[in-house]
């Protein structure tokens, strides 16, 4: 049964979707406006704090929840999803952290939306799929630690704002921590211009020797790779919920393109109802896993399946949308081609499409037949 709170949370989403981000969401894609006040809306909505248990101040409705929330969010703006799955992610990421009192009160503002931050963790999970080095390096110091290097791409970050990463310590442990964006020897870098998602805040991070105390330490050397892999799973499902709002938003942009022209739609591939049974396939495998990663006993080769499902109909809806909206879908306005480049973004987010096939194929090769 759907938890009450649930639906309440969903009710309140709906309208800021409605009344707020719907007549933005041109601006994020096209002006690279930062939605910053709808993601802070976000967390007095509760949607963050869904992700928590009562006990550490959630309220409760779970992992379920959040991602029908940034579903919602997606199916108007990608964009505005992806950067409420960077403020999830961060807060999911601190409720599988040790119980310190620091990281307990970040986990408190990030959740209730008050401060907001972005998970750098790309680099971290690749480096555990075996595909890359960590690129920053931790020095041990007096009280914590220092450290160095650099990653190329972050979201949902600046000044006020907190970011994750991991990285390597000298001796061979690795680590997670949280730091402030505007802690000195950290730089934050525009780069070139990309293809879409402008409005996400997706910036360098430069670090030079910046000062991490232990309390802002997620995840020590010796519990880091257990640690990625507790917190993974609910991370991969609440990315994939921006997905699943994505192929949402497209299936609304073809239900429009057929009240005009649903005669000629009906010889393109991809139909409304193949994208729309698809979708609840995905929809009930995703309704299953999220209570299983809350519990820390999800088949992570599932998740991973979904995952790569999810970015696979992405593509293909977003296609469709934009051949069933014909020249109009063309115009750089339309939302099926705003669609087709926060689509293209589901397949190349780490977990990228082609990380996803590479992990399930080694996995699938190391069950026994
Ligand atoms: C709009 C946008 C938002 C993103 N937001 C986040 C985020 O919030 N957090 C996060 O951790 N990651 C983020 N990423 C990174 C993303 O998740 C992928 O890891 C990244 O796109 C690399 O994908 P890939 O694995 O296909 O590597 P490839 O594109 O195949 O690149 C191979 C390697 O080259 C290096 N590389 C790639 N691009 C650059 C670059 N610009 N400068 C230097 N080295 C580079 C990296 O080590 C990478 O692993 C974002 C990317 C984009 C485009």
């Amino acid at each position: 049964m759907t938890h009450p709170e649930s639906l309440a949370l969903l009710r309140r989403v709906d309208q800021r979707v409605r009344l707020q981000l719907s007549p933005l969401a041109a601006a994020i894609d096209q002006q690279a406006h930062y939605p910053e006040d709808i993601l802070r809306g976000l967390g007095e909505d509760g949607v963050y704090a869904a992700l928590l248990p009562a006990e550490a101040g959630g309220r409760a409705p779970g992992l379920a929840a959040a991602m029908a929330a940034i579903a919602e969010v997606g199916a108007v703006c990608g964009s505005t999803a992806f950067l409420a799955w960077c403020q999830s992610a961060s807060v999911w990421l601190l409720r599988h952290a040790p119980p310190r009192t620091e990281l307990k009160s970040l986990m408190t503002e990030l959740a209730a939306g008050r401060r907001l931050g972005g998970p750098g963790l790309s680099n971290a999970i690749k480096h555990l799929a075996g595909l890359e080095p960590l690129r920053l390096r931790a020095e041990p110091c007096a009280n914590g630690y220092r450290l160095s290097g650099d990653l190329p791409w972050v979201s949902n970050i600046g000044d006020g704002h907190l970011f994750a990463a991991a990285a390597a310590v000298a001796d061979g442990g690795k680590l997670v921590f949280l730091a402030d964006c505007d802690a000195p020897g950290v730089r934050l870098c525009d780069g070139p211009p990309t293809a879409g998602m402008a409005g996400t805040r997706t910036l360098s991070v430069k670090l030079d020797q910046v000062f991490v105390p232990a309390e802002r330490v997620a995840a020590e050397p010796a519990d880091f790779a257990a640690f990625i892999r507790r917190v993974r799973p609910g991370f991969v499902l609440a990315q994939a919920a921006a997905g699943l709002g994505i192929v949402q938003g497209c299936l609304d942009d073809i239900q429009e393109a057929n009240r005009r022209d649903g005669e000629q739609n009906r010889w393109l591939d991809h139909s409304y109802q193949d994208l729309a049974a698809e979708l609840a396939g995905l929809w009930s495998e995703a309704k299953t896993l999220a209570p299983q990663a809350e519990a820390g006993r999800v088949q992570p080769l599932r998740v991973l399946r979904l995952r790569a499902a999810v970015g696979e109909l992405c593509l293909r809806a977003a296609m469709s949308a934009q051949l069933h909206a014909g020249a109009a879908g063309f115009l750089l306005s339309h939302s099926a081609q705003r669609r087709l480049r926060e689509a293209s973004f589901i397949a190349i987010v780490t977990p990228t499409l082609k990380q996803l096939r590479r992990e399930i194929d080694l996995a699938e090769q190391a069950q026994p037949a």
